[in-house]
């Protein structure tokens, strides 16, 4: 039986946001294909080696303490979050997922009346948080499969609170350079906040990425937002971060729910934050993945844009729906991204060595 629908109308900004669309998780595939044997998920970024072998010590023996609340403040997660940086505490903020912190700014600093700018392509968060504080949305096209800076720096109106750059854009995995971000952020007017995501910071080892620490220290508006879901290996357990000067990250707290993040992913965190050895094998996998990847879609006539990120942008040609379908029926599941404006690719993370050669073999079937 359905409940009956009740004459209760929500507030139109609510009518306008479109819920976000998570990579398919392995057991809905399982369940809506039948599908037996092992299922590789190329959907969502996760580090394909799993989670931090120390966190997961850590939140085996954090188990026990459940039944207490976490610590509302992540003091010693924040604390050590701030030393590995040279930041302080008030400069840390602890999220259930880094993409919790994005509505905290959009309603300590944008409302109605006020603008937001976004790359047409790029996080699909960003816009979900614009509109849940009811802001206006301004995108601005790409070039390249890259951030557009002069083309945003452009848009901005007398109303623009906030900007979005994520670095490298998810799905294209394109980087904006050092010297791009310096001079963009030289032009921006005083009054907006610039976000800075930088999602797959530790995968990235270039002398063009630039050091957004450094743009604190000298007093830019801008937020760093990091986290702990992809090369940790801790998606599931919901843990992200973001710097900032301590009046914004004070005002963000206080939008926070209480006991946002909890006892087991911050003892997670702790640890991982140690494991230097889970990250530099992530790094080693996924440069070795990248180059063999590369080479097998240059072989399969397939054009992809060259990622600063753990996931590569590939474009089918045609829709790329019938190819994510026969991906998933072979027990792949990768990542279309429609919605994001790229009907004819997908997005497919970059796996383990056993993984990619699988991708690529039942590619090479399908097409
Ligand atoms: C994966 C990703 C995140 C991470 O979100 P979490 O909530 O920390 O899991 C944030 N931004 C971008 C651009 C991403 O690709």
């Amino acid at each position: 039986m359905d409940i009956l629908l009740s004459m209760i109308e929500a507030r139109d900004f609510v009518r306008k946001i479109r819920p976000y669309k998570p990579g398919k998780p392995i057991e809905e595939v399982i369940r809506e294909l039948n599908l037996k044997g092992e299922i590789i998920k190329l959907a969502s970024n996760e580090n394909p080696l799993g989670t931090s072998p120390l966190a997961l010590r850590a939140m085996k023996e954090a188990l026990n303490e459940s039944f207490l609340y976490p610590d509302d403040n992540c003091f010693y997660l924040r604390r050590k979050l701030a030393e590995r940086t040279n930041f302080k505490q008030e400069n840390t903020i602890v999220g259930n997922g880094s993409v919790e912190i994005l509505p905290l700014i959009t309603l300590a600093y944008l409302g109605p009346g006020h603008s937001a700018i976004v790359s047409k392509g790029s996080f699909i968060w960003y816009k979900i948080a614009v509109k849940i504080a009811a802001g206006e949305l301004i995108e601005v096209p790409q070039k390249n499969y890259a951030h557009d800076l002069k083309a945003m720096l452009d848009a901005v109106k007398s109303n623009t609170k906030l900007i979005f750059i994520d670095n490298p854009i998810n799905p294209t995995g394109t980087m904006v350079t050092k010297d791009e971000i310096d001079k963009f952020l030289k032009q921006i007017p005083e009054n907006i906040l610039v976000i800075l995501d930088e999602a797959y910071y530790e995968y990235i080892n270039h002398p063009d990425y630039p050091d957004s620490s450094k743009y604190l220290y000298e007093g830019k508006n801008i937020v760093i937002l990091r986290t702990f879901s992809k090369i940790y290996g801790l998606a599931g357990a919901r843990l992200g971060y973001g710097f900032a000067n301590s009046e914004i990250i004070s005002n963000l707290m206080k939008l926070r729910i209480s006991f946002n993040v909890n006892r087991i992913s911050q003892h997670a965190g702790l640890a991982a934050l140690d494991d230097y050895e889970h990250v530099e094998n992530g790094r080693k996998i996924n440069e070795a993945g990248k180059e063999f990847l590369y080479d097998a879609y240059e072989k399969l006539g397939l054009f992809y844009v060259p990622t600063y990120g753990n996931f590569v942008f590939v474009d089918f040609n045609k829709d790329s729906l019938t190819v994510f379908e026969s991906l998933q029926r072979h027990g792949i599941i990768a990542r279309t991204i429609k919605e994001y404006g790229f009907p004819n690719a997908l997005r497919i993370t970059i796996g383990t060595e056993k993984q990619n050669r699988k991708l690529i073999k039942t590619l090479k079937k399908i097409l």
